[in-house]
């Protein structure tokens, strides 16, 4: 088994020495020139069986070989059978939850999560009844019609971390999803602690770019086959250029990770000691006295940093008003750093009161932390902190 940075960049490309080319090919067909009816009709059954086509992909809803390379390499970090990718991260959730509905249409679910996961269980859109559990209490929550668990682990925004283990051992046979989003394949691989699905929302750091929506779900061949047919018959299909870009991205997946999290170490511990801010939530400040299933479970707390300033809402939204060298804006784990206002923005569609429960209030940042140099990124917080200060001030007089 080799190193995951080599896989990074290794994974998925094993056809391209016989094809004689050096990056992955862009296959842009949306059909295919069929050469034998009788070979293309075995084809076609074979996708519609949710298996990869043998021969020709026939049509691209049923197979794209760029995306297949994607879909290759990602499952080879994730040290799982296959992966399936679909447009979006919505989308591979959704197909999820669909795959899921066989089994049983109640959800068991971990708050908090995705502010529009949340938004789309509670809709009852695409699933039965959902049953919010904590995190030691899924297995009371769990009935016979129950047809998946769904975590977020680090959670979003408040990078609270959930032990995948234990909650797999209290699912029994309900398969655990997993939204490994914040962690990537490089600091967490769900699959080696039972979760069933993988999922990312592939448009943060696994394309890293801020240039591609996607999603993905890391997953066995049985399961792999049910999402291929959910999304031939829905079409939440990824395009392939997306999918080269994603497959590009993987490469230096591992360096902007650990570079990232380096970054936000740094940014971390001054956080915690600047005078207006009220705490700070990042799972790097505590990790030697971690529990020891934290610590097995990831590699490191990732590059996301939720913080809470004194000055509330006002201070908030002041501060992301005032960096300049930070992007203001929802999304994550692309090369720049991106601030953004939860309450305001990720997690409004959440009512108040569910908002408040999670610990997501008024005056809470997140913070994605990207290549930059960790001091000129201070050097904007701080900007930002003297203009939170100065509304604070004029407030207080006016
Ligand atoms: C962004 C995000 C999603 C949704 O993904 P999209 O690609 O925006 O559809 C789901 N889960 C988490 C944790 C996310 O950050």
């Amino acid at each position: 088994m080799k190193a995951i940075s080599t896989q990074a960049v290794h994974a998925g490309r094993g056809d391209l020495r016989r094809l004689g080319v050096h990056a992955p090919p862009l296959d842009l067909s949306t059909t295919y020139p069929l050469e034998d009816l009788d070979r293309a009709t075995a084809d076609l059954d074979e996708a519609v069986a949710g298996r990869i086509p043998g021969g020709s992909p026939v049509y691209a809803r049923l197979h794209n070989p760029t995306v297949g390379r994607f879909e290759t390499a990602l499952a080879t970090l994730e040290m799982t059978e296959a992966s399936v990718a679909f447009g979006s991260g919505m989308a591979a959730m959704s197909a999820c939850l669909l795959a899921a509905g066989s089994r049983g249409s109640h959800i068991v679910a971990v708050r908090p999560l995705y502010g529009t996961t949340d938004h789309l269980l509670s809709s009852g859109l695409l699933c039965g009844e959902v049953s919010w559990a904590e995190a030691d209490r899924v297995a009371e929550a769990i009935r016979l019609d129950t047809g998946l668990v769904i975590m977020e682990t680090p959670a979003n925004p408040t990078l609270n971390l959930v032990d995948i283990r234990s909650v797999v051992r209290q699912a029994g046979s309900v398969p655990v999803l997993v939204d490994s989003t914040f962690a990537t394949p490089i600091l967490q691989q769900p699959a080696e602690l039972g979760a069933s699905y993988v999922m990312h929302s592939a448009t943060k750091f696994l394309g890293g770019h801020g240039d591609v929506i996607a999603g993905v779900v890391a997953t066995d061949e049985a399961r792999a086959r049910e999402l291929r047919q959910v999304r031939l018959m829905t079409g939440g299909l990824l395009h392939p250029l997306g999918a080269y870009l994603l497959h590009r991205g993987l490469a230096t997946l591992p360096v902007r990770v650990e570079r990232a999290q380096e970054s936000a170490i740094r940014l971390a511990v001054r956080l915690k000691d600047h005078p207006a801010v009220e705490s700070v939530r990042f799972p790097g400040l505590s990790w030697a006295s971690a529990p020891a299933w934290q610590r097995a479970q990831m590699r490191g707390p990732g590059a996301l940093i939720a913080f809470e300033l004194k000055g509330g809402y006002q201070a908030a939204s002041a501060l992301m008003g005032a960096v300049r060298l930070m992007t203001p804006a929802v999304s994550l784990g692309s090369v720049d750093t991106l601030i953004q206002h939860p309450a305001g923005l990720t997690h409004r569609v959440m009512t108040a009161a569910d908002r408040d429960q999670c610990g997501i209030g008024d005056g809470l940042l997140r913070l994605s932390v990207g290549l930059e140099d960790p001091d000129d990124l201070w050097q904007d917080l701080l900007n930002g902190f003297a203009a939170a200060e100065m509304t604070g001030k004029s407030r207080a007089l006016a």
